[in-house]
């Protein structure tokens, strides 16, 4: 089957299942010298596409922050089991068309960082420079992607392929959104000073406050306050 057909195909099926976004990135993107995270390849040799999906998360778990946090992490791990189920019927798919596939584990799982680097707490590799090439959106001052449509009050999850998936030629967006340029209001709420105007993020103080502070319920607050949604 052509590579234009079995991406047809994988959109049809991701979008049936539930999904609100799909995009596809390709696996040289993360060998351009501006990446300095982990690279899939890494886990993956011979990967060729990654396979970006996502859902968006009902706003009234962030409406309700901070009160809500257990309301709020609780949904935001509904997102994640979701999208795990649907990743693993759209891996068989692929799997049935020839090609291998395997689900990369998400950094903000039910199981906290344990997936990411416990000191550098950083994942495998970057779901969200993935989503960024695959044309899925860019990046807010909160460090989150913003997708379009959606903006930051998402969900995504990635599978590693070695399928050739078609690539669509997307308009190269601004790596951080031009909206952010006037509004900042992310890093004025931030109880902890994790969110810099420099565009530093300093992760260890946003997992600190999580993990040892709220006692691994999620903050949230940089995404309640973000317009773009
Ligand atoms: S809150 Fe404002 S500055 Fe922060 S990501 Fe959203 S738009 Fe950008
Ligand atoms: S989730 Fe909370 S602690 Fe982490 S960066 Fe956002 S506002 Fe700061």
């Amino acid at each position: 089957m052509p590579e234009e057909d079995i991406t047809k195909n994988l959109k049809d099926m991701v979008f049936g299942l539930g999904t609100d976004f799909v995009g596809i990135a390709d696996s040289r993107a993360f060998e351009s010298p501006d990446y300095v995270g982990n690279k899939p390849q890494d886990v993956m040799p011979d990967l060729k596409s990654v396979v970006i999906l996502g859902v968006s998360v009902p706003n009234g778990a962030f409406d309700t922050l901070p009160k809500g946090r257990a309301e709020y992490t609780n949904t935001l791990m509904a997102a994640t089991a979701t999208l795990r189920v649907i990743a693993f019927q759209i891996a068989k798919f692929i799997e049935k068309k020839g090609y291998k596939a395997t689900i990369a584990p998400s950094e903000g799982s039910e199981f906290g960082y344990w997936y990411a680097d416990r000191v550098t707490l950083k994942a495998d590799f970057s779901f969200k420079y993935a989503a960024y090439h695959a044309g899925l959106g860019n990046f807010g001052m909160n460090h989150l992607l913003i997708i379009n449509d959606f903006g930051p009050r998402i969900r995504m999850t990635a599978i590693l392929t070695d399928a050739p998936f078609a690539q669509e030629e997307t308009p190269q967006m601004p790596l951080v959104s031009d909206a952010c340029r006037d509004c900042l209001k992310c890093i004025g709420i931030c109880p902890v000073g994790a969110l810099t105007e420099e565009g530093v993020i300093h992760r260890e103080k946003c997992a600190d406050y999580m993990f040892n502070v709220l006692g691994g319920l999620r903050c949230g607050l940089c995404l309640k306050v973000c317009p773009l949604y």
